[in-house]
């Protein structure tokens, strides 16, 4: 159901209070933000595996409407009271950590991705699935000048999770990723940038992502069945598939660690110790925190990270999804507004 909004409402793609349904455009009255919000006018909004695990009902429903989408793009057009980070016209990105506490063990602790009640964006909060989104300016970030909405997108989860997953494989200097998508083709650059080798897992069979893994300047690129030239000390898994936990500690070093990166993956096989023993560690990753924002959109233009995206407009966001599930995008899928002004 597609709507033409009238100047002054917000259009937005919405879930309709309840996974398994496709998207709808739908129009609703433009917010105001209130103190130390701002109301940004979407550019860009990147797709990611965990809107596909909400709208799928992968992931519990959080018992309202979804707005989806936490790779946001945009620029200010208003500011709530006691905002003094950003002033109308900036330009600003959102990312899936959205509200935090601040109180409790976590939050004091350092360990805001964890807190006990944080929020996220285009989850329990709206989401960049639309052309205006409130949010609190506290956790929206500059981006780097460099990169036009749409490539900028992506850098706000596939490469902000995928920053942290990588500080969790420590000083690895043999680094296997496992699905080369959205978060891997940015990592694998980070990965480079650091001297670290690289050798990329894709679904048995697929050529083109391996062939885009190794453009990236992956040294070895195979299905991820098979064994890399040598053994890994670390392994990256972005694939929410549980099997390649064994498959990934059978071809890891001792004392080497396989970092589970999605926020949902099918279930973990049973597997002998064997390839657990000798100190082989594993791992998830969960959300991030602003600290990561701050350390990887400063150091992505150094590298530099370039994202490879796919841009769709707004109103064919269950297309971009279907070729994210089918694994049908190489590099990372964007939705674009075509908002006025949007720097594409
Ligand atoms: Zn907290
Ligand atoms: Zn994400």
């Amino acid at each position: 159901m597609t709507q033409i909004t009238p100047d002054g409402l917000t259009e937005l793609i919405n879930a309709d209070d309840g996974p398994g349904k496709p998207l709808q455009l739908i129009a609703r009255a433009r917010g105001v933000p209130q103190a130390g919000q701002i109301l940004i006018g979407v550019g860009a909004c990147g797709v990611c595996r965990t809107d596909l695990h909400i709208i799928d009902g992968e992931l519990p429903w959080p018992g309202h409407p979804v707005v989806p989408g936490h790779e946001v793009v945009g620029t200010v057009l208003e500011v709530g009271a006691d905002v003094e980070s950003f002033a109308p016209g900036e330009r600003v990105g959102v990312p899936w950590l959205g509200w935090t506490c601040g109180e409790c063990r976590y939050c004091q602790s350092g360990r805001e991705n964890l807190c006990d009640r944080a929020r996220f964006t285009g989850y329990q909060l709206d989401g960049g699935y639309a052309d205006h989104l409130i949010a609190d300016a506290r956790y929206s970030f500059r981006l780097p000048s460099e990169y036009g909405d749409a490539e900028a997108a992506p850098l706000l989860c596939a490469g902000l999770i995928g920053y942290r997953a990588l500080a969790m494989a420590g000083e690895a200097g043999r680094l296997g990723i496992y699905g080369f998508g959205a978060a891997a083709h940015i990592v694998a650059q980070v990965a480079r940038y650091q001297g670290r080798t690289v050798y990329a897992f894709t679904r048995p069979g697929d050529a083109a992502a391996q062939a885009f893994a190794l453009g990236l300047g992956a040294s070895w690129a195979g299905d991820s069945t098979q064994a890399p030239p040598e053994p890994l000390d670390a392994a990256l898994l972005f694939a929410p598939v549980g099997a390649l936990v064994p498959q990934a500690l059978r071809v890891t070093a001792k004392g080497g660690t396989v970092v589970c990166a999605g926020i949902h993956m099918s279930d973990i096989p049973a597997f002998p110790y064997g390839i657990l023993w000798g100190e082989r560690r594993i791992v998830s990753v969960a959300n991030l925190t602003r600290q990561d924002a701050l350390e990887f959109l400063a150091l992505a233009p150094k590298v530099p990270v370039r994202t490879s995206v796919e841009t769709f407009p707004l109103e064919q966001a269950d297309e971009a999804l279907a070729r994210l599930r089918d694994g049908r995008i190489n590099g990372a899928a964007v939705l674009v507004s075509g908002r006025t002004g949007a720097r594409v």
